[in-house]
């Protein structure tokens, strides 16, 4: 039996899903390498490496962004700010994320809720995942309660258990908000 296409896009019509990955390699921080301030969920952690990146390197936020432009079916992270441009350079990556929260407010939509997971073996993210969680809450514009963080380690194998690298996945689900919010952001 063939389902019609236009009766599954009607019942979904309220919820968008998207999935977001990042990885950033990390080295040595200035000035004995090319790794910038350890910054992870818009947080400082001390860490003898970081990420290395065009803009601030954040591997959580990135993956962040990307997971709300994917749900909603636009450009990408490193189309919509790439890393050829001199304005990115060190940039704050929470202006990413709020350019790509403007976009789905925009078409009516908001966080659902979001589930986080970072790969690495340094620094630890379990001591600050509460506070971590808090951050990336405040820079959606949603409860807490929507936002989800699970800290894993890669077994020591392959780069990312080697602690040269970090990786982190997002999904997240996006509601229909009504026009009320879509005609807010106009
Ligand atoms: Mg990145």
């Amino acid at each position: 039996m063939v389902f019609s296409g236009i009766g599954y896009a009607s019942h979904m019509a309220g919820y968008r899903i998207g999935h977001g990955y990042d990885l950033h390699r990390l080295e040595p921080c200035a000035p004995d390498g090319e790794g910038r301030p350890f910054i992870l969920g818009g947080l400082l952690f001390d860490h003898t490496l970081g990420p290395v990146g065009h803009s601030d390197g954040d591997a959580v936020l990135h993956a962040v962004t990307d997971a709300i432009l994917g749900a909603i079916g636009e450009p990408d992270i490193g189309q919509l700010f790439p890393d050829t441009d001199p304005a990115h350079d060190g940039q704050d990556s929470s202006t990413f994320l709020h350019d790509a929260v403007a976009r789905i407010t925009r078409q009516g939509f908001c966080i659902g809720n979001i589930d986080i997971t970072i790969i690495c073996e340094r620094p630890k993210i379990g001591p600050r995942k509460a506070e971590m969680r808090t951050n990336v809450a405040s820079l959606l514009g949603c409860d807490e309660s929507a936002v989800n963080l699970k800290g894993k380690t890669h077994e020591g194998v392959d780069a990312v258990g080697e602690g040269r690298a970090i990786e982190v996945h997002v999904v997240v689900l996006l509601a229909s908000c009504g026009s009320a919010a879509k005609d807010e952001a106009c």
